[in-house]
């Protein structure tokens, strides 16, 4: 680890790295001391969208090595600009999910806020990579909206916070969120989808554990890890702290090509999720967003990895192999 990152890591508030975080490619391949052959496709791929990979995130990758599992999750390549058939700009159809600014609604009993549209980290396979965050998040009067449509949808039982990155807003703001949304009686769970415990694990403070663990509202938060190598002593350290203090805590996986489409790599990585207190939930196929066809895994390629999985690892550490179809009211089992 270089000076420059360790510094970065052992000084700075989790806020101060997130504002630090790497948003050239040039500067990631000097880092990483990568040929400087792989910019002329990284600075296109940057074209499309933006890189962005905190220090702490880089501390985990392989120097020299431009295969590291964490290095191709959010290195550009020249791939992103191919058009594929069958990939578009919004998979999902969340933006016909959408009844007012930072609310999607569109699973039965549950309901998405969008708090915040940054991230810590830029993930190039992001299913989100072209939607409007900008324009679509709860600020000013849409965070009134938002808790006025949530009293009236009386079958929503749980509120998932989600973004861009919901724990990149402040604990100010969250402990707000959070204090109006536990007033609304219907409501029994707050589940929180994340990445940056993962990327940024200083961002798990006293205050975070304060809003989130003193409501009535029983916390959850889903992380997003793809591979073992991302669950350094640190990250352990911070997920532990979450569980002791009450949180479930799962784990949601997207299943890449070339970075964990193996039954070991799932194996390794399920067993480091256990021992940092974490159990694995989803692993989901990838959602066919423009940009993101190079890391697509057919069907039947997941179906054979995770029965070699089962035959690996005991039922605990075996996620649920699913995929996101547009317009069903929740996600699609896959059968193995
Ligand atoms: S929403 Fe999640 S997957 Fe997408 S870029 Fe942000 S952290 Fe990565």
């Amino acid at each position: 680890m270089t000076n420059q990152i360790a510094s970065d890591i052992n000084s700075k508030t989790w806020q101060e790295q997130l504002s630090t975080a790497v948003s050239h490619p040039s500067e990631l391949l000097a880092i990483l001391d990568l040929p400087g052959g792989l910019l002329a496709g990284a600075l296109k791929g940057d074209a499309e969208f933006k890189t962005r990979v905190p220090y702490a995130y880089i501390s985990r990758m392989e120097s020299g090595n431009p295969n590291d599992p964490l290095l191709k999750q959010v290195l550009p390549v020249d791939d992103e600009t191919l058009d594929v058939s069958g990939f578009t700009m919004d998979p999902l159809s969340e933006q016909d999910s959408n009844p007012s600014n930072g609310v999607i609604h569109k699973y039965k009993g549950r309901l998405l806020l969008i708090v915040s549209g940054a991230c810590a980290i830029n993930c190039r396979f992001c299913f989100r990579r072209h939607f409007p965050y900008g324009d679509n998040q709860l600020a000013g009067e849409s965070f009134q909206q938002a808790i006025d449509y949530i009293k009236k949808q009386e079958d929503i039982h749980e509120v998932i916070l989600s973004g861009g990155d919901p724990l990149a807003a402040s604990d100010k703001r969250l402990k707000k969120l959070v204090e109006a949304l536990a007033e609304i009686e219907h409501l029994k769970t707050i589940r929180i989808h994340t990445r940056l415990p993962i990327v940024i694990p200083d961002r798990v403070t006293a205050e975070m554990l304060n809003w989130l663990t003193g409501t009535r509202l029983k916390p959850v938060i889903v992380v997003h890890t793809n591979h073992a190598s991302e669950i350094d002593n640190n990250v352990a350290s911070a997920l532990r702290k979450l569980k002791r203090s009450g949180v479930t805590l799962l784990n949601q996986t997207v299943l890449l090509k070339g970075i964990n489409d193996s039954a070991d790599a799932l194996a390794n990585l399920s067993h480091k999720l256990f021992q940092a207190d974490v159990l694995p939930y989803y692993l989901h196929l990838l959602d066919k967003v423009k940009g993101a066809a190079h890391f697509d895994i057919s069907e039947q390629k997941a179906q054979n990895i995770v029965r070699e999985l089962m035959a690996q690892c005991p039922g605990y550490l075996v996620p649920k192999l699913v995929r996101e179809i547009a317009g069903e009211p929740g996600k699609t089992s896959i059968s193995v």
